[in-house]
C-alpha cells in the first residue's frame, strides 16, 4: 500500500479521507492539530452564544470507526523535507508517498502587530468561544462602570470586514441588544450599546449579486447596525480604532473578519506559492513546483480561464476538490490519466437576523423570508451527523418562537495540571 499523508480535516481534507476509505491500495494518514471537524459556516452563532461549538464540531476518530485503512493522528505538522518525502510533526516524523496539504487559513491582520494583540479573530472553535466569553463579560463589565465614556467603549462593538461573517455576526449582536439584553439585565439601559460593521469596498457581500448587496446593508442598517463601507482600519491601540477617514471610534470590541491568509510550514521552497501564501496548483491540485505535493481548498491557487486569480475561498471548492483528488489518487493507482478540476458553482448566501437573508443561485437571486428558510435548509443539510443536524435545528426552532437561547455560559480556561507537571519536572 502507498501512504497518502493529509495534513488538515477540513472541508476539503476529510472529504478526501472520507472518499478514500478502504481503499485497496492507499494507506491514509490523516493529521490535525484539532481532533474534530469544524464547520465555520455557523461559528458566528458560537460567538454570540446561539448554538454549543459541539453542535457544530464532530470528532474525527467518530467519523472514521469503520476506516481500516485510516490513522487519525493529532499533532501539528511543523515542516516538510520533500526531498526525503516526509513531514516533521510534535510528535514525530512521518514518511510519505503522496502528500497532501489542506491546510486552510487563518486570520490576517495585514502585518499590523496592534490589530493581532488587540482584536478577536473568529476563524477557530477556541477564537469563537473567547469571542463568545469576551461578549459576555462585557455586558456584565457594562453593569458596574459608570463612567460614560469608558461605559460607551465597552458598549461600542466594531466589526472589521462586510464579507458573509462580518455580516451576520452584526445581524446576530443587533438582535442580542433588542430581544435578550433587556430581559437579562432589567437594571441596565442598553440602549446606547452601537455595533459598527465597516467595510474596506464600497458594499457590504461585495462578491455577491448587486441585489443581495444592497439588501444586506439594508437589512442591517434596519436592525440599528452602523455601517460604513469603503472604510479601512488604519491602527487600534485597544481602546481607539482610527480610520482612514479620520475618524475615531473608543471601542474594547474589535472583532477582526477583515481577511485571511494561508497556514504555512517550514521547508517549502519559496516558488511554491503565490499571494496569500497560497500554493500554486496545476489543474489536478499537484504543487506545480514539488513532485507528489498537492494542496487543495483554500491554501489551493489554481489558475484557469474562468477564474484566473484561483477559485474563491469556500467550502464547496475545499469540497469539491477534495472530492476530484481522491477519484484521481484512484486513478493513478489505475495508471489512468487523470481529470482536470472544474468548480460548480452552486451559489452563495447570507443572513442577517431572523426571517431575513440573501441568496445568490447561478441564475437568480432572491432575499428576504424564502431566503432565510432557504439559508436554514442548506446549513443544516451541509452539517456533519444526524445528532448535529437535530441539535442545530432544535436550537433554532426554540429561538425563533422565544427569541432567546440558554446557552450563554462564560466558560473561563483553567490551569493546565499537565503543564504545571512538565514545567515541574524539567
Ligand atoms: C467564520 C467563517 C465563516 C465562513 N462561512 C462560510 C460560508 O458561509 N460558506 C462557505 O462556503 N465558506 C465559509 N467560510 C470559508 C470556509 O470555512 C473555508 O473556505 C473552508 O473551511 C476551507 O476548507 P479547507 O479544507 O481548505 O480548510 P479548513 O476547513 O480551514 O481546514 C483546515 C484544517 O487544517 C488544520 N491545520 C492547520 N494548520 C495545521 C498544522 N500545521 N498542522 C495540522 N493541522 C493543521 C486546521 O486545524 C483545520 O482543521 C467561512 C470561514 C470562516 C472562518
Amino acid at each position: 500500500m502507498q501512504r497518502i499523508i493529509i495534513v488538515g480535516a477540513g472541508f476539503g481534507g476529510l472529504r478526501l479521507a472520507q472518499d478514500l476509505i478502504n481503499h485497496p491500495n492507499y494507506e491514509i494518514y490523516l493529521i490535525d492539530k484539532q481532533n474534530y471537524h469544524q464547520f465555520q459556516p455557523l461559528m458566528y452563532q458560537v460567538a454570540s452564544a446561539r448554538l454549543e461549538p459541539a453542535s457544530i464540531s464532530f470528532p474525527l476518530r467518530k467519523v472514521f470507526q469503520k476506516a481500516k485503512n485510516v490513522r487519525i493522528r493529532i499533532t501539528k505538522v511543523t515542516e516538510i523535507d520533500h526531498k526525503n518525502q516526509f513531514i516533521k510533526t510534535t510528535i514525530g516524523d512521518f514518511s510519505y508517498d503522496h502528500l497532501v496539504m489542506a491546510m486552510g487559513c487563518t486570520t490576517n491582520y495585514f502585518g499590523n502587530q496592534n490589530l493581532k494583540d488587540y482584536a478577536y479573530p473568529m476563524k477557530t472553535i477556541p477564537e469563537a468561544i473567547q469571542l463568545r466569553n469576551r461578549i459576555l463579560q462585557t455586558f456584565e463589565n457594562a453593569l458596574n462602570t459608570t463612567n460614560p465614556k469608558e461605559l460607551q467603549s465597552l458598549l461600542n462593538f466594531v466589526i472589521v470586514g462586510g464579507g458573509p461573517t462580518g455580516v451576520e455576526l452584526a445581524g446576530a449582536l443587533s438582535e442580542m441588544k433588542k430581544n435578550i439584553l433587556p430581559k437579562d439585565y432589567p437594571d441596565k439601559d442598553f440602549s446606547k450599546l452601537t455595533i459598527y460593521l465597516l467595510e474596506g469596498s464600497p458594499h457590504t457581500l461585495s462578491p455577491m449579486s448587486k441585489g443581495s448587496q444592497t439588501m444586506s446593508q439594508k437589512y442591517l442598517e434596519s436592525l440599528g447596525v452602523i455601517v460604513k463601507t469603503s472604510t479601512f482600519v488604519k491602527d487600534y491601540d485597544g481602546l481607539v480604532v482610527s480610520l482612514n477617514t479620520g475618524e475615531q471610534i473608543d471601542s474594547k470590541n474589535v472583532i477582526w473578519a477583515a481577511g485571511v491568509i494561508g497556514n504555512t510550514i517550514e521547508g517549502f521552497p519559496e516558488d511554491c506559492f503565490t499571494r496569500g501564501n497560497r500554493f500554486v496548483v496545476d489543474q489536478n491540485n499537484k504543487v506545480e513546483a514539488l513532485n507528489n505535493v498537492y494542496a487543495i481548498g483554500d491554501i489551493a491557487y489554481m489558475s484557469t480561464e474562468k477564474y484566473p486569480n484561483g477559485h474563491p475561498q469556500v467550502a464547496s471548492v475545499a469540497l469539491q476538490q477534495g472530492a476530484l483528488l481522491s477519484k484521481n489518487f484512484n486513478k493513478l493507482a489505475n495508471n489512468k490519466p487523470l481529470k482536470p478540476f472544474k468548480y460548480t458553482d452552486k451559489g452563495s448566501m447570507a443572513t442577517i437576523g431572523k426571517r431575513r437573508a440573501v441568496v445568490d443561485l447561478p441564475k437568480f437571486s432572491f432575499q428576504g423570508q424564502m431566503a432565510w428558510f432557504t439559508w436554514m435548509f442548506i446549513h443544516l443539510m451541509l452539517i456533519l451527523s444526524i445528532k448535529n443536524k437535530l441539535l442545530v435545528f432544535m436550537n433554532w426552532m426554540i429561538s425563533y418562537f422565544n427569541n432567546d437561547s440558554t446557552l450563554r455560559i462564560i466558560m473561563k480556561p483553567v490551569v493546565d495540571k499537565v503543564k504545571n507537571r512538565e514545567e515541574k519536572c524539567h
